[in-house]
């Protein structure tokens, strides 16, 4: 996989203005797009594509969670929750070394790849050894996540995450965080030592864990303390309980208290967002700060609908994340995402606008934008300029053969669960040929063993 200039002949690809015919896509050796200009004419030996599309940008994983997926399906003596889940989840978090980090990583990362995401949000909260002691290297988890990343060709931004408490009021952590602790300092040193890592492929942000986790003054230091323009991420109302929690500490609810005490713009993400009353929907909105929306994982974990249409009709910005990775794939989390609404309100079509009415269009397009801005990378579009991220779909395949491109994102996005992604170029390399990504076998080798291990730990 080495890093060399390129070019491509889309009959169809998805630009900013929609589809277009034949065109001509070209990178530089760095990953950057220098060309997209359609109408052109094939050059001679110049590798040729059916339907292309932007890959698709993951604003918020957990790694490591990816090793527990499917495997906390169980009920327990009693009501199970979002809470139950966590318990079980910390306690494989705390068995997890670093090298299995990464091999978890890598393996979750190619498998991004292979479904259509082309970049990722590493919303990253382990950061201390078995025994809550400082790793020599405070960025070494982080960093095993960088590698992981670099080896399966896909595009980070890397966040390490603050976490000081277990409540509300400033409660002291339990035995079962003793990994995550971390206050400004320490998130801010990690950010430090990752500043060798940075590059076209690889962004560094920071992610206050969630409003439980620190305190608005600690929250405030960060935010002020990291160089501008830096991505912030911040879990936000995914829970009921944590709502009253919320309303109980601090008299407001979490994203009004989250706008009232600190300066909330557009390097933010908010993920989950999931219980917003209508002037929470208003704020947020208007702040051009993104929703990040993981309705698998919000499913699974039985967190509840985000209030999409009115977000959209207020001009809100989202984009999708795998979170826990029950899901790997944007088709999937997109699905979800409008059948959720579907499901509420009992109607159909509901994630379009005055001027969009195609359903998947407007969630693949707007996905891409909330998602490059949540990145703070320069991603999205298949433009100059833009980093070369892109997807080939299976133009053989029965649902697609013969198609109008007006089409393809439909039948891509709601029908059937093929994977129809058989290409897939990130950062101007190919990392995906015939659905199989190029080191696939080691990465898979490596995975099943972590697993392994991990089971007879
Ligand atoms: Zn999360």
């Amino acid at each position: 996989m080495s890093d060399q200039a390129g070019s491509l002949f889309a009959r169809h690809a998805l630009l900013a203005g929609g589809w277009a015919r034949d065109v001509l896509l070209a990178w530089d050796a760095q990953g950057d797009l220098l060309q997209a200009e359609p109408g052109a004419v094939p050059p001679p030996g110049c590798e040729q594509a059916g339907y292309v599309l932007p890959g698709m940008v993951n604003l918020h994983s957990h790694a490591f969670q990816r090793a527990l997926g499917g495997l906390t399906e169980k009920a327990g003596p009693g009501p199970d929750s979002f809470w139950t889940w966590r318990e079980l989840m910390y306690r494989f978090a705390n068995r997890i070394s670093p090298e299995q980090i990464e091999a978890v990583a890598a393996q979750l990362y190619a498998e991004c790849l292979r479904h259509g995401y082309t970049s990722v949000c590493e919303f990253h909260y382990i950061q201390r050894d078995v025994n809550g002691e400082p790793y020599a290297r405070p960025a070494e988890t982080a960093e095993r996540v960088a590698r992981a990343a670099h080896k399966s060709g896909i595009g980070l931004t890397l966040l390490p995450v603050m976490y000081s408490y277990a409540g509300f009021n400033e409660q002291p952590l339990t035995p079962g965080q003793r990994r995550f602790r971390t206050g400004p300092e320490l998130v801010l040193r990690i950010v430090e030592a990752l500043e060798p890592l940075r590059g076209p492929q690889l962004e560094v942000g920071a992610a206050p864990h969630s409003l439980r986790a620190v305190s608005i003054s600690q929250l405030r230091e960060l935010a002020q303390a990291l160089p501008a323009g830096r991505p912030l991420h911040i879990h936000i109302a995914e829970q009921q309980l944590e709502v009253r929690q919320c309303l109980d500490a601090t008299g407001r609810r979490p994203v009004d208290y989250l706008f009232d005490e600190a300066a909330i713009d557009a390097r933010w993400c908010l993920v989950h967002a999931t219980h917003l009353s209508d002037a929470e929907i208003a704020r947020l909105a208007a702040s051009g700060a993104c929703a990040g929306l993981c309705p698998t994982t919000e499913a699974n974990l039985g967190d509840g609908i985000f209030p999409l249409e009115a977000f959209i009709a207020a001009g809100g910005r989202f984009g999708i994340g795998s979170d826990s990775h029950v899901s790997q794939s944007p088709v999937e989390e997109l699905r979800w995402l409008e059948y959720g609404q579907r499901l509420a309100q009992q109607r159909r079509n509901v994630a379009v606008d005055g001027e969009q009415r195609d359903v998947a269009a407007f969630l693949w397009q707007r996905a891409l934008q909330g998602g490059a801005q949540a990145a703070g990378r320069r991603l999205g579009l298949l433009t100059p300029g833009r980093r070369a991220d892109l997807l080939v779909l299976d133009s053989d395949h029965p649902n697609l053969d013969g198609l109008d491109a007006s089409d393809v994102l439909g039948r891509f996005l709601f029908c059937g669960n093929d994977n129809l992604v058989r290409d897939v170029l990130a950062g101007g390399r190919w990392v995906v040929r015939g659905g199989r990504h190029l080191d696939q076998d080691a990465i898979v080798q490596d995975y099943k063993a972590v697993v392994r291990a991990l089971r007879t730990a």
